[in-house]
């Protein structure tokens, strides 16, 4: 049961990576499909040279990243044709995303028929929010019937790093209250209690919560219906907005946070209005968890932004010396795992995240259950 391939199927590519263990043996990106030039004209020719450029021989599991699992779907699982259906019934919770990991789930179906496959969902580790962390007060009837509650994404990620902080202060996970922190082109964080999910700030659609690349994070809806209303924006083009052209992109014309930092470096206003934009609102939800935890051993860093920028590490938990958290300035520009200094009641950690290898390890869990 060792080696296992890992697809995260989009609309456009297919990432792959095969896993001997906890060692990639091969990994890859088929680009541009569908598109003329591209490296593969759909899914199934896509997998067709995944199958031909690596050695897929007694191969235990495909483990396919799947964002939404809806309300049913907790754990990874293993995929059957009703589990299949049960996925295709989750598209309108995300309609860009589900379809390209469904296009995955049946080519890898059809060209691998004897191997077990796996479907982890980015929403599962959230199963265990509670219903007050997950409902939002708005009319029950209208919520029940159209399936919208707190989801959360990013939760394979949150999983992994939870544990692995919990692995590096010597400390049992079931015992350790971590806020993670991850921050790539999309962010989220997750306050995690003994290993368990208990808030995390994206929503029904990862469009909720910390300030993004290019997605606005939280705001009021009323912000949708003045779009709609006063400025006559049709639906769909608020919806490109806020998921598009918001954010760091909103703010600055760049998506990217290394031209934001460089373009605040030389006095920018729009950037240093974004960074400050950007590190409050991450200070505002590692306070909220840290009054929903009670009690917080460790914030994580995470993802692109939070493994590599020790201006926003350091920004965002600024003068909250008074509630035990405090950043070490060389330790922050160091590289090291725990940059809060030593005797810190609540640690501060760098923990690089690895998506992929907890989809490969949860894809074997999945098989042994
Ligand atoms: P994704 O969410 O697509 O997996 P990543 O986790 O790779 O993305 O994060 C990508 C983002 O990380 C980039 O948009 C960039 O803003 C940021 N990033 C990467 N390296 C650095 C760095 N050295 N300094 C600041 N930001 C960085």
């Amino acid at each position: 049961m060792t080696r296992v391939l890992v697809l995260n199927s989009g609309s456009s590519s297919v990432k792959y990576r095969l896993f001997d263990g906890a060692d990639t043996v091969a990994k890859g990106l088929i680009e541009r499909i569908g598109e003329s030039g591209g490296d593969a004209e759909n899914h199934d020719a896509a997998l067709q040279r995944i199958m031909e450029e690596t050695d897929l021989d007694g191969l235990a599991a495909v483990g396919h990243r799947v964002v939404h699992g809806g309300p049913d779907f907790t754990e990874a699982t293993v995929i059957d044709d009703e589990v299949v259906s049960r996925i295709e019934a989750l598209v309108p919770l995300a309609p860009l995303h589900q379809p390209a990991a469904l296009s995955g789930i049946e080519v890898a179906r059809k060209r691998l028929p004897s191997v077990p496959q796996v479907a982890v969902f980015d929403t599962a580790f959230h199963a265990t929010i509670p219903p007050a962390g997950y409902t939002w007060a708005i009319d029950a009837g209208l919520a029940e019937r159209w399936q919208i509650r707190r989801y959360g994404f990013h939760g394979t990620s949150h999983a992994y790093v939870a544990r692995r902080t919990a692995a590096l202060l010597g400390r049992p996970a079931s015992d350790t209250n971590v806020i993670t922190l991850h921050l790539g082109n999309g962010a989220s964080a997750c306050a995690v209690e003994g290993g368990r999910s208990v808030a995390t700030s994206m929503g029904l659609s990862p469009l909720d919560g910390l300030v993004m690349g290019t997605r606005s994070g939280a705001i009021d809806p009323t912000v949708i219906f003045h779009l709609h209303r006063v400025a006559g924006l049709p639906i769909d083009e608020i919806e490109t907005s806020l998921t598009r052209h918001a954010g760091l992109v909103g703010l600055t014309g760049e998506n990217d946070l290394r031209a934001v930092l460089s373009r605040r470096a030389g006095g920018d206003p729009a950037a240093t209005l974004a960074f400050d934009v950007y590190t409050r609102r991450i200070r505002e939800y590692v306070g909220a968890y840290l009054a929903v935890l009670g009690r917080v051993d460790a914030i994580t860093f995470t993802a692109g932004v939070g493994e590599n920028a020790p201006d926003v590490r350091a920004e965002s938990l600024s003068g909250l010396e008074p509630l035990g958290i405090a950043v070490d300035p060389a330790r922050n520009a160091s590289g090291a795992e725990v940059i809060s200094p030593g005797g810190s009641p609540i640690a501060v950690c760098v923990v690089p995240t690895d998506e992929e290898l907890e989809i490969a390890d949860q894809s074997r869990s999945a098989l042994l259950r």
